[in-house]
């Protein structure tokens, strides 16, 4: 029988929050991707969240399986800080990384934690694994960044930098 893998099933999952564990969050966080990013759910995390606003939860179908989101802002969040950060959906325990539909894509956001992680990843890159990382990869990420500060200081509405 086949059985349903989430995302906290991936080996992504894993080597994401192996990594996360040597981060702390920036207390300076305005939680802007809790503001304006939907929030794509398992069953796993619908059980574990609990209580979901009616109008907040849509259920979706794809690649023939059902799939729910939130949309922003989201609901558990109060004061720019996360009342369920210990139950928090997988999405969530993922950010800064995203991982995609497409196979064998993680992406990260542009914010400052995001920053931070790829400064590391280049200077291991470079000096570690004597791989350099492409000029125009970390050039590419720097003007992600600026813009993302920029928008944050404006006070806009920030895309999402993917
Ligand atoms: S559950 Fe918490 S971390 Fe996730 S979007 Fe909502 S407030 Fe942010």
């Amino acid at each position: 029988m086949h059985e349903k893998r989430t995302l906290s099933d991936l080996t992504f999952f894993k080597i994401v929050q192996e990594i996360l564990s040597h981060y702390s969050w920036p207390r300076t966080c305005p939680a802007i991707c809790c503001k304006i990013a939907d929030i794509n759910l398992d069953e796993n995390d619908l059980n574990t969240l609990g209580e979901i606003p009616k109008d907040k939860i849509e259920s979706f179908i794809e690649d023939g399986e059902r799939h729910y989101k939130m949309s922003p802002p989201c609901p558990f969040l109060e004061s720019d800080k996360c009342t369920v950060y210990d139950r928090r959906p997988t999405m969530c325990r993922l950010f800064p990384f995203n991982i995609t539909t497409m196979p064998d894509a993680l992406l990260l956001f542009p914010c400052d934690m995001g920053g931070s992680i790829f400064e590391d990843y280049v200077e291991y890159s470079n000096n570690i694994l004597k791989r350099p990382v492409p000029t125009e990869t970390t050039g590419a990420f720097k003007q992600s960044h600026s813009s993302f500060d920029i928008k944050l200081n404006e006070d806009l509405p920030i895309p999402m930098l993917l």
